[in-house]
């Protein structure tokens, strides 16, 4: 389960000093966002931690009042809430790397505002880190989503763990805690397709896992949708893998030697005195190389795609305002 199980001892600020962030991006969540503050400041409270705690939540450009109740929140509750409004939605990825950005804790965790992660977590989290881990990912031990949906997971994360060059752990998202200094490195990787399980094992330091169950989503409707889970698939891939460049090479290897297995076999035919009917071979052998070429451009423009976006530099997300009541002495 774990890379690591007896990490070398490192020194824990566990005074009135610590500070530990939890990071949530929200998009659309204006039914759910009460009872997510509650449940997790319940949880925090129940740790008995000698520092801080701040709740740094990113509105990722609602448009269903998630944004005001979130100024209401940070409003009820000061010192604790940080609300960061993004000017548009820019979705799941630049969400997380906006809260990140902000968050100012020593340890921060990262988790969805949809309840699916559950914050009775965070004790077993906060327990590995003590003990001297830089990152503990949240492995799911179970569940909720349909079959269908939990079939594709499973066998998106089997075949990621085959081809990528950096192995993340398998059946871990974004839930799970991580030291400043491993933030500190994601923060600053200029990268622009995000996929942050594979970033955060790449980052290296100590890493383990502790296995949670996921909840089911209070209203079962996703926000990032299929679309957004195949841009964050996509991104997986070609980020931490060139087995798609690789395969591609392959095929074009057996298509030339199948094709000149097919002269070879034209030779004899002719060489026996039987005339094969040119058209048909020839018709064969170019759709067939054709397909092949249209295939490789289509993944070498994956590649080129994502170069064109990291030469671009844009900005991940772009920041409306922060709002923040500080804690009155
Ligand atoms: N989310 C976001 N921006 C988006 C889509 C989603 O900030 O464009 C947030 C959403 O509010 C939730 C988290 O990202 O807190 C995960 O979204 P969702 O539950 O829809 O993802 P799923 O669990 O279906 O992959
Ligand atoms: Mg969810």
């Amino acid at each position: 389960m774990s890379q690591c199980e007896s990490p070398a001892p490192v020194s824990r600020v566990w005074n009135e000093s610590f500070c530990l962030s939890v990071v949530a991006p929200v998009y659309n969540e204006a039914e759910g966002i009460a009872g997510f503050v509650a449940e997790v400041r319940e949880r925090l409270a129940a740790l008995e931690q000698p520092g801080r705690c701040e709740l740094v939540l990113v509105n990722d450009g609602s448009t269903d009042g998630s944004g005001e109740l979130l100024d209401r929140l940070a409003a009820e509750f000061p010192g604790e809430i940080r609300v960061v409004h993004l000017a548009r939605n820019f979705g799941h990825g630049p969400a997380v790397a906006a809260g990140l950005d902000h968050a100012e804790g020593d340890v921060v965790i990262l988790m969805d505002a949809d309840y699916q992660d559950d914050p009775a977590a965070f004790a077993p989290l906060l327990e590995k880190w003590r003990e001297g881990f830089d990152v503990v990912y949240v492995e799911r031990a179970s569940r909720q989503e349909n079959p269908v949906s939990r079939g594709i997971f499973w066998l998106f994360y089997r075949v990621f763990d085959w081809i990528a060059d950096t192995k993340s752990p398998m059946d871990a998202g974004n839930f799970g805690l991580m030291d400043r200094r491993v933030v500190a490195q994601l923060t600053q990787l200029p990268e622009r397709n995000r996929y942050l399980p594979g970033l955060r094992a790449w980052v290296g330091f100590r890493q383990t896992g502790v296995s949670v169950p996921r909840r089911a989503r209070y209203d079962s409707s996703t926000r990032v949708g299929l679309r957004g889970l195949w841009t964050l698939g996509m991104n997986a891939v070609f980020s931490f893998s060139y087995v798609p460049l690789f395969v591609f090479r392959i095929a074009g290897v057996s298509s030339i030697a199948l094709s000149m297995v097919l002269v070879l076999y034209a030779l004899g035919n002719k060489l026996m005195g039987h005339d094969l009917g040119a058209s048909s071979s020839i018709l064969i052998a170019t759709s067939f190389l054709g397909g092949i070429n249209l295939f490789g451009v289509g993944l070498l423009g994956e590649y080129i795609a994502r170069i064109y976006d990291e030469v671009k530099c844009r900005p991940v997300y772009v920041v409306d305002r922060v709002a923040e009541k500080p804690k009155e002495d």
